[in-house]
């Protein structure tokens, strides 16, 4: 009885202009929308400068998306040029924030241990960590698909109290913007093993109670069969998150 989560990660697309609009489209949208299900949480990331602006068309035309952000500092605040803090987040109504994304890990050099300390920042400003692992083609190649994302999911995890609200993604990097989707199989094979490391690390209640999502070249086409899987809880939907028609029909999704 988790609640499905749809996540759009914008990445650095559409400025706050564009993203007004593309907001109040989704809604449009998404209006007399009947979930088969009940209910499926819907939440976008846009970039730190469309924040404001989206959280006050949210809040204005009660739309009921959640808000997150694509990164935020480790640090709280001080001498961080060009960083955000965790407390900026929370003051905007962000409920999310995305950590450890494949892209800060490659080109930003983030470690584990640099996501886990902005996890730790997460919680201490009451934001819900997105903690995405996954492994490379060659990590593929050399160790099989799980043994990365689940170290990096072990280390992420050091210090989280067994009560805190995490969400983990499982995003192989070889199945990101490259139109080569995992398999449902797959997808729910480490899935199921990240949610043995947060049973491990947090117990069994916050295995039971904490989504796992599944991100990589998702399409209005493959999300279905993803969510058939049992320990696949939602997606985080990045290039098919930007267009309006296709990340509606992900949300409508149909088992
Ligand atoms: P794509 O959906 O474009 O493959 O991106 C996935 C992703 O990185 C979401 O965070």
């Amino acid at each position: 009885n988790r609640t499905p989560l749809i996540a759009g990660n914008w990445k650095m697309n559409l400025d706050h202009l564009q993203a007004i609009a593309f907001v109040q489209k989704l809604a449009w949208t998404l209006k007399d929308a009947k979930h088969e299900d009940g209910s499926v949480e819907v939440a976008v990331f846009p970039p730190y400068t469309d924040l404001r602006a989206v959280q006050t068309l949210l809040d204005a035309d009660k739309i009921a998306f959640a808000l997150g952000a694509q990164d935020l500092s480790a640090h709280d605040s001080g001498a961080y040029t060009g960083e955000i803090s965790g407390a900026f987040l929370s003051k905007l109504d962000c409920a999310y924030v995305i950590i450890g994304h494949s892209e800060r890990r490659q080109y930003h050099a983030e470690t584990d241990e640099v996501v886990a300390a902005k996890v730790q920042a997460a919680l201490r400003h009451g934001l819900v960590p997105v903690i995405c692992v996954g492994e490379t083609a060659e990590d593929l190649e050399t160790h099989g698909a799980s043994a990365v994302p689940v170290g990096q999911l072990e280390v992420a995890l050091e210090s989280v109290p067994a009560d805190a609200d995490i969400v983990v993604a499982y995003e192989p990097v070889w199945a990101i913007g490259s139109g080569q989707a995992a398999t449902p199989e797959q997808a729910q094979d480490v899935c199921a093993k990240l949610r043995d490391v947060v049973a491990a690390k947090l117990g069994a209640d916050a295995a039971e109670r904490t989504r796992v999502l599944y991100g990589g070249s998702v399409k209005s086409g493959n999300i279905a069969s993803f969510m058939r899987e049992p320990d696949v809880d939602g997606a985080l939907v990045g290039g098919a998150s930007l267009l309006v028609d296709e990340f509606a029909a992900i949300i409508r999704y149909q088992k």
